[in-house]
């Protein structure tokens, strides 16, 4: 339920609020706004109604049910965005988030080189997986701890911010520990376990959508982290499995004017995983821009020939550069920059 104050309820009438919606068994989620505080009661849907009885309290103006599934993170609660600060840059704000890198860290000159070409196109973070989800046992897993240390060391060299992924609840503290952003990847976004336990990192998250998620079950992956206090959260666009099996998987950008309407949190793209081929990445990541897209994730190689996973989709430096220069250009068309 959404308790909203009057303009002008005192302090201590909004402590009593609070006091009364747990004394009711909820949790409060409280957001100041310029105006008037709204306050959001959130528990056992089954006893909903026992909170119409704060309609008579003073100070409250009016109690309104939820209606959606997704509370905390969705737009009846919360109408102003959201914005995502990991460091100096704001996730959600005018300034588009460009986190570009490998797919995986491979070795310290690859990470080294492709932060400096990333650094120099534009982009204010740093991707590349340590701890990797890959099909086939048989393939390259990742550094994983040397993997992070080196990402460590590529931010130190060029002041990037570092996005990378977890994927085991033991390792989420080593994450934490080297990681500005730490990603949750399509195969766990409905890892109900990791997604309880890495609140516990207090990092900022990027949550993908799962192969086979629909737009609802992301936000309600995205509302098991709210429900915990994790609030810092960034949705992101992957692709997911279609009956199309010309490209890896189907970039959904309807989904991203879909989500901006449905939540408040920051959505980004990754079209490099939305489609796998090289060639259709800079067209999609304009069009990622276009339909409103709060930033884009993009996997550029120094060798993408010679990558470990992923050189079918990994730009090669030029045509990253290249392709900032253009999202420049579309970025302010949106009114946005980078
Ligand atoms: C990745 O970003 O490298 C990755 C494995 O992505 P996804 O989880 O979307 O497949
Ligand atoms: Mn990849």
């Amino acid at each position: 339920m959404i308790i909203v104050m009057e303009r002008g309820a005192t302090k201590e009438q909004i402590q009593h609020v609070f006091d009364r919606i747990r004394e009711l068994g909820y949790d409060v989620h409280p957001i100041y706004g310029v105006e008037r505080t709204v306050i959001g009661a959130i528990g056992d849907e089954r006893g909903k109604s026992r909170l119409q009885v704060l309609e008579s309290v003073p100070g409250v103006e009016k109690v309104v049910p939820i209606l959606k599934p997704f509370k905390l993170v969705g737009r009846e609660l919360r109408q102003q965005r959201s914005v995502v600060q990991i460091r100096h840059i704001g996730v959600g704000s005018d300034q588009l988030a460009i986190m570009a890198g490998p797919c995986s860290v491979e070795n310290r000159e690859q990470i080294l080189t492709t932060a400096k070409i990333v650094k120099e196109a534009g982009a204010q973070f740093l991707r590349g997986g340590a701890f990797k989800p890959r099909t086939s046992p048989y393939d390259f897993q990742g550094l994983e701890i040397e993997g992070l240390k080196l990402l460590a060391e590529a931010r130190e060299q060029t002041g990037l911010l570092v996005v990378t992924e977890v994927m085991n609840p033991r390792d989420i503290l080593s994450v934490a520990k080297y990681a500005d952003l730490i990603q949750i990847g399509a195969r766990n976004m409905q890892n109900f376990s990791l997604l309880k336990e890495v609140g516990q990192a207090n990092k900022p998250i990027l949550l993908k959508r799962g192969i086979m998620a629909k737009v609802q079950e992301l936000l309600m992956a995205a509302e098991y982290l709210a429900a915990q206090g994790h609030h810092n959260v960034i949705l992101c666009e992957r692709g997911i499995r279609t009956f199309e099996d010309a490209t890896r998987n189907t970039l959904d950008l309807s989904a991203v004017p879909l989500l901006r309407e449905l939540t408040h949190l920051p959505v980004i793209v990754d079209p490099s995983h939305g489609c796998g081929i090289r060639s259709l990445v800079p067209p999609l990541a304009k069009a990622a821009v276009a339909a409103g897209a709060d930033g884009l994730l993009i996997e550029v190689h120094p060798n993408p020939e010679e990558a470990l996973s992923d050189g079918q989709q990994s730009l090669f430096p030029d045509q990253f550069s290249a392709l900032m220069k253009d999202v420049r250009k579309y970025a302010e068309l949106e009114g946005r920059y980078i």
